[in-house]
């Protein structure tokens, strides 16, 4: 076996998360080596977010010429999905080739091994044959796979993911989508949009679960509208596939059929891949646990969705910038630089002797309260911070608004399309927004605000004594805050 090669810092797992740490950390002057087995960028840029969106933003082009009518005239449409296709291919994954991504971290002064990384004791990494010894750190961002449930017959069919929902050519006839939570219900939309007949199947009794049940039932009536058949409560027993299409068989007796079947119930970290009993670390959690630091244990950080505090790029990426700040700190700390935390005594050496690049500001803690999610159906559904239930489970004196887009006055002029309201979950006794969603053609764009809002705790009194600009839909807010009790 060969010797160690000794590095400053090795990253498992080059999505987001991964991929935006190594760069920043070998633009700072580090030696990092990135370790990734599939695609540099990972799930985001060729499986989920852009290609999803790029899906979305066709099949909503299609739903707005359907507008037409009634509102300017009419329109005919004939969707075509080619064009879609295409552009997942050409402009947003290069046909699944990763050449670009490798280059701009190496660009950065990274070095890349492709290949499966596991943790071989403590700092170190084995690659195969190699094994790296890091100086500084290692960081997890091995994100998560689908996880497929134990449905009976369901391993031994040629169901899709979402990655082979990604890449279809060509669309079935009809798709059947297990699972209405937030990836089941945009590509759900999506496909219906273009002519498939599309049913959803989920076990939990409403749709976007996790949101709030007005969410829900406005996300279901729009996909309803779009031809979608949705049935809740029911549970999978058995799958088959007869060669032309599958049958899902649900408990009571139920059987939905289709030509193809999306399974979308959800997605599992696999930490029993990772050597993690070599370092000491409990691999039989769902997630890796992690502190507000994002360490795992001594020497060891963690990334994105793998650490199951919100599958989302914006986590991965937020995570990050806290990542990047911790080790920077133990490297200066380490090379005898200034403490920027503050919590050890300096022992001299400006930044700059050191070797190691980048801000020396005090590292901050990670902070989930204000943790906004969207999921890109039309109407979107934008959330961030706690549910009312949620609220109310944890013991707080909760106050609740809502207000209804179509009964504002941009709803109302916007017509066709208009559904959507916005809800603020308020904790009455330190007079702040906990929580909001806001549901519209615009939602994920109206909820910046209200992020703001429960981010910085901006007082309710505060936000009622703002001006909101007429006509916009998050006028709706203004309105919300009114209907507060
Ligand atoms: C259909 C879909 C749509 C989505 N839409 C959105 C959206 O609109 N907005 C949003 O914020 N999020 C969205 N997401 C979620 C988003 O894609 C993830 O949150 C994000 O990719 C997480 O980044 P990550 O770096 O944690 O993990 P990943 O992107 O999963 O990357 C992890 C990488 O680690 C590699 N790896 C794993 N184990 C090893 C190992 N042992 N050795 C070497 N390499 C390894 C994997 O190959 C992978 O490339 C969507 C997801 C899906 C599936």
């Amino acid at each position: 076996m060969a010797d160690p090669e000794l590095v400053d810092v090795v990253v498992v797992g080059l999505g987001v998360g991964g991929e935006e740490v190594a760069g920043r950390l070998a633009e700072a002057g580090l030696s990092v080596v990135g370790v990734e087995r599939d695609l540099v960028g990972g799930e985001c840029p060729y499986w989920g977010c852009v290609p999803s969106k790029m899906m979305i933003r066709a099949a909503n082009a299609i739903a707005e010429a359907r507008r037409v009518d009634g509102l300017a005239g009419t329109a005919e449409v004939r969707p075509d999905w080619a064009p879609v296709a295409k552009r997942i291919r050409e402009e947003a994954t290069d046909t699944w080739d990763d050449t670009v991504a490798v280059q701009r971290f190496t660009g950065k002064g990274g070095r890349f091994v492709r290949g499966t990384a596991r943790l071989d004791g403590p700092g170190r990494v084995r690659v195969g044959e190699r094994v790296f010894q890091a100086r500084h750190g290692i960081v997890l961002g091995t994100g998560t796979r689908p996880s497929v449930p134990p449905v009976d017959g369901l391993a031994d069919t040629p169901y899709w993911t979402n990655r082979q929902a990604i890449e279809v050519e060509e669309l079935p006839e009809s798709l059947l989508v297990l699972g209405g939570g937030a990836i089941g219900l945009e590509l759900a939309q999506v496909f219906a949009r273009f002519g498939v007949r599309v049913t959803v199947v989920e076990a939990l009794d409403r749709v976007l679960a996790v949101e709030e049940p007005e969410a829900s039932e406005v996300a279901a009536a729009a996909l309803r509208a779009d031809g979608v058949e949705i049935h809740t409560g029911v549970r999978a027993e058995r799958v088959s596939h007869d060669g032309r299409g599958f049958t899902l068989h649900a408990a009571g007796g139920a059987r939905f059929t289709a030509e193809r079947l999306l399974v979308v119930t959800g997605r599992r970290a696999h930490l029993d891949e990772l050597g993690l009993d070599t370092v000491g670390v409990d691999a039989g959690r769902r997630y890796l646990a992690v502190d507000d630091r994002l360490h795992v244990t001594e020497g060891i950080w963690a990334v994105g969705d793998v650490t199951g505090e919100g599958a989302f790029t914006h986590v991965a990426m937020y995570q990050a910038g806290i990542v990047v700040a911790d080790l920077l700190d133990h490297a200066r700390r380490a090379a005898g630089g200034p403490d920027p935390s503050g919590t050890a005594s300096a022992t001299g050496g400006a930044s700059g002797t050191t070797g190691v690049r980048g801000s020396t500001g005090a590292v901050p803690r990670a902070d989930y309260r204000a943790l906004p999610r969207v999921t890109f159906t039309d109407p979107e559904v934008g959330a961030v911070g706690l549910t009312e239930s949620q609220a109310r489970e944890r013991g707080v004196n909760v106050q609740v608004g809502l207000a209804r887009l179509p009964s504002s006055a941009r709803g109302w002029i916007h017509k066709a399309g208009n559904e959507g309201f916005v809800k603020l979950v308020a904790d009455a006794d330190q007079g702040v927004l906990i929580g909001a969603t806001s549901v519209g053609p615009a939602g994920g764009e109206v909820l910046s605000g209200l992020a703001v809002a429960v981010h910085a705790a901006v007082p309710l009194a505060r936000l009622r004594q703002m001006i909101y600009a007429y006509p916009t839909f998050h006028r709706t807010i203004e309105d919300a805050l009114r209907n507060m009790s």
